[in-house]
């Protein structure tokens, strides 16, 4: 299983150094934190903390609570995550990716290419066929592509990412 350690790699691949640091602030707190504090406390731009915290709760790693200011209009947010919703994400996140790999497989394996030799166009069986297995943009005669290196590629993907995942 991950630790919080590797979801904070993780983290600051996909966000940068600053999402990283937004977030090793709020694993701090309890009550959350809003972004003018985010801001104050960390230096980073209202601007870059706001669209950081978006992306980021677009994945799942951080969210925030709404609350009314008084009677007003005005809503007030704050901004929190912790381990378990940060391992959550990271967890989703691969299993998204196998899927699409396992997708992927899949496709490979139902389906024979085939590929022009002069400007290396990809074509699928039925697209082959339907142009007498000839190019589309050079006429050449078109050669069937090899692709079981893909394969063996994507199953071993997938065999390391089960393991992270199991
Ligand atoms: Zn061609």
């Amino acid at each position: 299983m991950f630790t919080e350690a590797d979801a904070l790699k993780v983290v600051e691949k996909l966000y940068g150094f600053d999402g990283k640091r937004i977030v090793e602030m709020l694993l701090k707190v309890n009550s959350g934190k809003t972004i003018d504090e985010i801001a104050q406390e960390t230096g980073i731009r209202v601007n870059d903390v706001r669209r950081l915290l978006y992306e980021m709760a677009q994945d799942g790693f951080v969210s925030y609570l709404r609350s009314q200011k008084g009677e007003s209009l005005w809503y007030n947010y704050r901004w929190y995550t912790n381990s378990t919703m940060l391992k959550t994400a990271l967890y989703r996140r691969i299993e998204n990716i196998v899927r699409i790999l396992r997708e992927r497989l899949e496709y490979e394996m139902s389906t024979s290419f085939y590929v022009c030799p002069i400007d290396s166009t990809i074509y699928t069986f039925e697209e082959a066929f339907e142009n007498n297995f000839q190019c589309i943009h050079c006429q050449s005669d078109l050669i069937e592509f090899d692709n079981r290196q893909i394969i063996t590629y994507l199953k071993e993907l997938l065999e390391k990412l089960r393991k992270f995942i199991a």
